[in-house]
């Protein structure tokens, strides 16, 4: 029986992923559930010597594993992705567990994710033809690039771990997987399960206290560094990779506005906006993070939205009723707390409901009105379940206020005049600007931050050149 058809492989003591093979950690953390702030498991995290032995070992594994063909490659990824789905169910649960989201959500996370890696197997790498003549033949192709380390946030640890693995494994790169601290759970079993599908070496899982990011992005053997995260922790990447020219690409923080036209049906809007700013309790990048509304439409939205958020449900994630599960974990509870009390000082606020026993990192779907353009929750990322709404006068205004901020990630606009949202969609500053939607994501289309939101792209043919080597083959055919 392999590994992972054993009923016992769920409730099996948690192993690094080194080289194919499940290894003790050099010490155990807790990982804490944020509905209970119980222990889920004790979690093994690496020494740097076992970072080394990981490097070592996929530095061994390359070039074996970058000369199999394409289909070969395919053929290993349609296999996990149907290895993934086949323990749906006991994936899921853990991920609730670790990250707080409700099971639905975390099932749907975990077959997005299935669905990025069979996106990518079936993806193209083709070569382009540049000139093609009697005198000359030129063409750019692409090879992998060597290691990558995939560096993952605690909001979707495993839809954001595939939109890295999917494209790393189809160019033929071998992965180092490094979770965050708080949600390395799922993506240990995950490993056990790649484990026993790819070639040693080629995907390792190591897990750390938040100190061997750096170790990785500096590293001399890791040819890119794959990170998503906080902008601050994007910048520290960004200068741990400048001694050796890493490759990066950096998806980092956002503060998505949404313009409402005037034009705008509240009846259809209003419950969009509230879910595209509340799901996944508020922690997503892409999410809604600023309002803005014409004079005329700010106190109906208002009701609307503070009536949408007393009628939320927030609970344990294992609840089938729940539609909002705990912030993750402590710090961000903290962090939520202290900007509440600043809305709470600032502006009106209005809040759903808790529940009433006293565990867990629980906040509230919240409305703020009122507050002016220089409170922290219109400056700062919140990454949590408030959502300031702020009036404006014309459009052009509105539009100034949203574009001044460092942050350049996803926007929307929303209208019942199409065109006229489009047009002025393209006076935002962000990678991705939605019109009568947001948070759409799509294996076969790019997602980017502009300005300080980010650097090179995910998804998509340009996510999946990320990952590769462009080479020109430059030939004379005039002899030689
Ligand atoms: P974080 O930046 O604190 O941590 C992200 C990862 O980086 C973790 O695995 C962490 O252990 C690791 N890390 C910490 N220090 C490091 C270092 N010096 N070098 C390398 N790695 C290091 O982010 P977080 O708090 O876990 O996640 C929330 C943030 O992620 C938010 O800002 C959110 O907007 C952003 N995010 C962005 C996207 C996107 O696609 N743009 C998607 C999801 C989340």
């Amino acid at each position: 029986m392999s590994h992972s058809n054993d009923p016992r492989f769920h409730r099996s003591p948690f192993k690094l992923v080194i080289g194919g093979e499940l290894v003790d950690g050099a010490k155990l953390i807790d990982v804490t559930n944020p509905a209970t702030e119980q222990p889920v498991a004790a979690c093994p995290v690496a020494s740097v010597e076992q970072l080394e032995d990981a490097i070592r070992i996929a530095k061994r594994a390359f070039p074996g594993w970058s000369s199999t063909s394409l289909d070969q490659r395919r053929a290993l990824m349609r296999n996990l992705a149907g290895a993934i789905e086949d323990r749906i169910e006991l994936l899921s649960a853990l991920l609730t567990a670790e990250q707080g989201k409700p099971l639905s959500q975390a099932k749907f996370e975990i077959q997005r994710g299935c669905a990025i890696l069979r996106h990518f197997a079936e993806a193209e790498l083709p070569v382009r033809t540049l000139r093609d003549s009697e005198r000359e033949r030129i063409y750019e192709r692409r090879g992998p690039l060597g290691i990558v380390a995939a560096i993952v946030p605690w909001n979707f640890p495993i839809l954001l771990l595939m939109n890295k693995l999917g494209p790393a494994l189809l160019s033929g790169n071998c992965v180092i997987a490094k979770p965050a601290p708080t949600t390395p759970l799922t993506t240990l079993r995950i490993g056990e399960i790649c484990a026993e599908i790819l070639p040693a070496g080629v995907f390792s899982v190591i897990c750390d206290a938040n100190d061997l990011g750096a170790v990785l992005a500096s590293h001399r053997d890791i040819a890119k560094v794959a990170f998503t995260g906080s902008t601050e922790t994007g910048r520290k990447v960004f200068q741990s990779g400048a001694a050796t020219l890493k490759r990066l690409t950096l998806e980092l923080g956002g503060n998505d506005p949404a313009l409402i036209l005037d034009d705008a049906n509240l009846d259809e809007v209003a419950p969009q906006i509230f879910r595209c700013a509340m799901a996944n309790s508020g922690q997503v990048c892409m999410a809604i993070k600023r309002v803005y509304v014409p004079d005329a439409l700010h106190d109906d939205l208002c009701r609307r939205l503070a009536d949408l958020a007393a009628a939320a449900i927030v609970g344990d994630g294992t609840d089938p009723r729940t539609q909002f599960g705990p912030v993750q974990n402590s710090a961000q509870f903290e962090k939520l707390k202290v900007l509440l009390a600043d809305c709470k000082d600032r502006g009106t606020v209005a809040s759903g409901k808790v529940p009433s026993h006293s565990r867990g990192y629980f906040i509230a779907p919240t409305i703020v009105r009122d507050i002016p353009d220089d409170a922290r929750i219109v400056q700062e990322e919140q990454f949590g379940p408030i959502l300031p709404v702020l009036r404006y006068t014309s459009v052009d205004d509105a539009l100034a206020r949203m574009n001044g901020t460092e942050f350049g990630l996803g926007a929307s606009v929303w209208s019942t005049n199409v065109s006229r949202a489009a047009e002025i969609a393209e006076q935002v500053c962000s990678g991705t600007v939605w019109v009568n939607r947001h948070m759409v994501a799509d294996p076969a289309v790019p997602f980017r931050g502009a300005r300080q939101s980010g650097i090179g792209a995910e998804l998509g043919d340009a996510g999946l050149h990320e990952f590769t080597q462009a080479q020109v083959i430059n030939i004379s055919l005039r002899g030689g």
